[in-house]
């Protein structure tokens, strides 16, 4: 890190002793939680924080307040370079570490990750917009779950892979991740990729760079070895250095379905493995014979759940016919109750929206929404801070399935919905779409659920739930959404020849 002297943050309002109920969660309770923020940020590389070989820097803001909260490094092709370089040197020790011993390493990260767990919610959630009561209950709990997971996994890789009895690690890993789950999608890749033996090079989103520079902290106080793990910073240019980087043997990428498709084109005629996890508009299906109150709770956590910045979002609602207008009325009526504003406040459920340009692109979508001939229906009465990215959660009803809101990505609070009449119409209606990554099913007939989730092109289909996540099982999409699987077995496959 920079020299410069370090200000501090005191978040009060974040603080409560309740228990998050993931079993994730550990114990220490401080009164205020206090977050350490330099002014400016270097590189994480060979283990060691360094200053760029270039001079180009970038703000990170608080989303919330549009204030400076630090500056990071616009890496350049020099830093590129040389994190792949320390990556590569350190693979060779690394790729020849006893597996249990690599474990040990895993599983210390994880349990410093939940030691450090308030200070890491909280900067997650001034540097993305995100409530603290979700990066402090989800997002921070799955981190430590994901290092736990895969240290157990270490010593047992010869049983991942039906038929691969000497699995070997692929070496220099270069990893491109967004901005809507950053440290979260920084564990999803770093730790299967450490636990199987790889190297890492990992550029975070240019909005959200703070939470794995930390997280290169930790890997300090664990005494990673130097190099195992580099953190480059930059916006897409430098993704773009890292993932045609001749030196690198994998680029595992989460992001948008147009850069996805960039990358898998200048990867293609290499020999570089690749994942992609890309964009969705999945479906949430809801049936006359569901649990009404329960299924409402899952509409409102499918698309407003981190401002409904979720890949895998419940962005279209399908209701069966004869309970829509029920459904609609009920459903306004809760989301009323959303209370949006302030991040660090307990008490927040929707928080600030990421960057001022994903705000307008959600705005030009409720545009698109108005001019396509839906009804607009908007949460609160209650004024929006004055500065800061805001959007009220919205839904549409009367949405033409052609149309851009029904079809495209809005990444925001948007929910479009729509209605079906036969379990064939839903089915057909919610493979409409070049995406599949998940789906839901809102049902009381257990073998509705068998039929339709085998019908359906979505790589996890979740029912009577929506938006749950565990290192154990697989996440990934069918179609636009993605190539290949992180988490489970099936993510560690990834990361293994
Ligand atoms: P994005 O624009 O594709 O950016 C993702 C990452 O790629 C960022 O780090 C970005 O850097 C970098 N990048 C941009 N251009 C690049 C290039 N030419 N080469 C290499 N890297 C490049 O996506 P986003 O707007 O940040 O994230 C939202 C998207 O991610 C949504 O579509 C969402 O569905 C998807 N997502 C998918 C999953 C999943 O698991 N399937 C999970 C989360 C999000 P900068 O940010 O610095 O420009
Ligand atoms: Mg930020």
């Amino acid at each position: 890190m920079d020299s410069s002297p370090s200000t501090s943050t005191t978040d009060h309002d974040a603080v409560t002793s309740g228990a998050n109920g993931s079993g994730w969660e550990y114990a220490p309770a401080p009164e205020t939680t206090e977050v350490r923020i330099e002014p400016r940020y270097g590189l994480f590389v060979g283990g060691r924080f360094v200053a760029s070989k270039g001079r180009r820097r970038m703000s990170t803001l608080n989303p919330a307040n549009e204030r400076e909260l630090a500056s990071v490094v616009q890496s350049n092709a020099a830093d590129v370079d040389a994190a792949v370089a320390a990556a590569r040197k350190a693979f060779r020790k690394w790729s020849r570490t006893r597996p249990i011993e690599r474990g040990k390493y895993l599983f210390r990260i994880a349990r410093r990750i939940q030691e450090r767990a308030r200070e890491l919610a909280v900067l997650e959630t001034m540097d993305g917009g995100k409530p603290i009561r979700e990066s402090r209950d989800v997002d921070v709990p799955l981190v430590a779950q994901h290092f736990f997971h895969h240290a157990g996994w270490c010593d047992k890789l010869r049983y991942a892979i039906p038929g691969n009895d000497d699995p070997r690690p692929l070496g220099v890993c270069a990893q491109v991740i967004p901005w809507n789950f950053p440290l979260l999608m920084a564990a999803w890749k770093i730790a299967p990729a450490l636990a199987c033996g790889n190297t890492v090079v990992i550029k975070p989103a240019e909005s959200t760079s703070l939470t794995a520079l930390r997280l290169a902290e930790i890997f300090q106080e664990c005494e990673l070895p130097d190099g195992v793990v580099n953190v480059i910073t930059g916006a897409g240019e430098t993704g773009r250095l890292l993932v045609e980087h001749k030196g690198v043997d994998k680029v595992a990428f989460t992001g948008s379905t147009e850069v996805g498709k960039m990358i898998a084109r200048s990867c293609a005629g290499t020999s570089k493995r690749v994942t992609l996890e890309l964009g969705g508009k999945s479906p949430n299906i809801v049936f006359a014979d569901a649990a009404i109150d329960q299924a409402i709770e899952g509409v409102v956590s499918a698309i407003w759940f981190n401002q409904g910045h979720v890949c895998c979002a419940g962005s279209r609602l399908f209701l069966e016919e004869s309970i829509h207008d029920e459904f609609v009325r009920r459903l306004e009526h809760r989301m009323r109750k959303l209370r949006v504003g302030d991040p660090l406040d307990k008490n927040t459920d929707v928080g600030a929206i990421n960057s001022r340009d994903q705000l307008e692109k959600i705005n030009q979508y409720l545009e698109h929404g108005i001019q396509e001939g839906a009804t607009m229906v908007q949460c609160c009465d209650r004024p929006l801070p004055e500065s800061g990215f805001w959007c009220r959660p919205t839904f549409f009803t009367g949405v033409q399935p052609t149309t851009r809101i029904a079809r495209e990505e809005i990444f925001g609070p948007v929910l479009s919905v729509m209605t079906f009449r036969t379990p064939e119409e839903a089915v057909q209606r919610a493979n409409d779409t070049p995406y599949g990554l998940s789906a839901g099913i809102w049902t009381d007939k257990g073998a509705k659920v068998f039929e339709l989730s085998s019908r359906l092109k979505a790589g996890v289909v979740w029912c009577n739930t929506f938006n749950k996540f565990d290192a154990a099982s697989p996440f990934g999409g069918y179609k636009e959404s993605g190539w290949g699987r992180e988490g489970g077995r099936h993510g560690l496959a990834a990361y293994l020849a």
